[in-house]
């Protein structure tokens, strides 16, 4: 299969972290703020929005229609969005889920359609209940004009999907500079196991959710080292922007100022010089040496967990607090990836700590999680 776009501005606005106010006790959606960051975005020339049905529980994608596809022509801008299986009760339930995702984004046709969030058991459910089947015959009937999926896993696995699922023209991919040689992201090989497939690559967490622009302070000085100029979040977008074969960059912008920033630092995008990229070599490298807890996510300690507890995910939020300080960052993680097998459901039967490589003290590690990320502890 082909994509359909071969060229689309290289910044996406991806609709999860849209600004929000508080209206009798309820968060809102500041919608009037949204379509005054829209009109900055697309008086710039950027073209292209994301979003999905469980962001902002349910309301982004009816915001995408009040912000953008009310207020411009049709052909003028691309709309992404996901079909969240592992978030339906059944196949019909599920299935339903790509009609309601039309209604509620009015956009009568999706440019890009993903199965959202493949990896882990999640993967089988969409082969289970016959959703790629189900959304191809929604192609066929010209309401997708591309098909992909996105994936939170490691190459092999991705490598696993594409086989299965050669027809697909396009992944979207965790690519930022700091998880490039992770053990645990392997943003780099994900990355080179898409392109191997001859696919073009929508690139999703540049930023690392924000992270990136709460580097510690010897990581800033390295880079303000090399341009003073350039903001944190720039580095971060260009170094994603000019891997060749991506197709846009998504950024979840909460704010006009950091949409101003972003079309700034990618509307001509340069490649990032020798010097830059050494820079962020540097930047890996410091982040590296920040103790963390070295989980390398090799998930053996899943298969025997008696609870199911999401053992690396609440590993990988506590080194987020660790590497960055960002604690919205760390607990935004731990919700979508950790909720359905909580660090407080953990019986301390040790087993995991038996055949984890690492010898990590699992159960101190889940008990701080738990009190980090659960209910009142909070
Ligand atoms: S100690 Fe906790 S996390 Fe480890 S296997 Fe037992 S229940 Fe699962
Ligand atoms: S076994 Fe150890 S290193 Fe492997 S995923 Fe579990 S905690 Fe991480």
């Amino acid at each position: 299969m082909t994509c359909t776009y071969t060229d689309i501005p290289k910044l996406g606005f991806g609709f999860m972290r849209l600004p929000e106010y508080e209206r009798d006790g309820e968060k809102v959606i500041d919608i009037e703020l949204v379509k005054g960051m829209v009109d900055a975005f697309m008086d710039a020339g950027f073209t292209y929005f994301d979003t999905a049905r469980g962001y902002h529980g349910g309301k982004s994608e009816a915001a995408l229609r009040e912000a953008v596809v009310e207020r411009y022509p049709r052909e003028s801008f691309q709309v992404a969005t996901k079909l969240p299986a592992w978030m339906a009760k059944s196949a019909d339930h599920a299935r339903a889920m790509f009609d309601k995702s039309l209604s509620q984004t009015g956009a009568g046709y999706f440019d890009f359609f993903l199965l959202h969030n493949l990896g882990e058991d999640r993967t089988k459910l969409f082969d289970d209940w016959g959703l790629w089947d189900f959304l191809a015959e929604k192609k066929e009937a010209g309401l997708i004009r591309n098909l992909g999926f996105s994936i939170h896993d490691k190459a092999d696995a991705l490598e696993e999907v594409l086989a299965a699922h050669p027809a697909v023209d396009f992944v979207q991919l965790q690519v930022n500079y700091a998880d490039w040689e992770s053990e645990t992201i392997e943003s780099r090989k994900c990355y080179e196991v898409a392109r191997a497939h001859g696919l073009p690559v929508i690139v999703m967490e540049p930023v690392k959710g924000g992270s990136l622009v709460k580097l510690p302070d010897a990581a800033v000085d390295v880079l303000y080292g090399v341009n003073p100029e350039a903001s944190l979040a720039s580095w971060a977008l260009r170094f994603a922007a000019s891997l060749p074969g991506v197709l846009t960059v998504l950024s979840g912008m909460s704010t006009l100022e950091q949409v101003r920033e972003n079309v700034r630092a990618l509307a001509a995008p340069e490649p990032l010089s020798d010097v830059e990229a050494n820079a962020l070599v540097q930047v890996r490298a410091i982040l590296n040496g920040i103790p963390t807890v070295p989980c390398t996510d090799c998930r053996y300690c899943l298969k025997s967990c008696p609870q199911d507890v999401r053992i690396p995910t609440a590993l990988a939020s506590l080194n987020i607090l660790a590497l960055y300080g960002d604690e919205h960052r760390a607990q935004e993680n731990y919700d979508w990836n950790a909720s359905d097998g909580p660090a407080s459901s953990c019986i301390a039967c040790g087993i995991c700590e038996g055949v984890c490589p690492q010898h990590i003290a699992i159960v101190d590690e889940l008990a701080r999680a738990a009190e980090l990320f659960e209910g009142d502890a909070r």
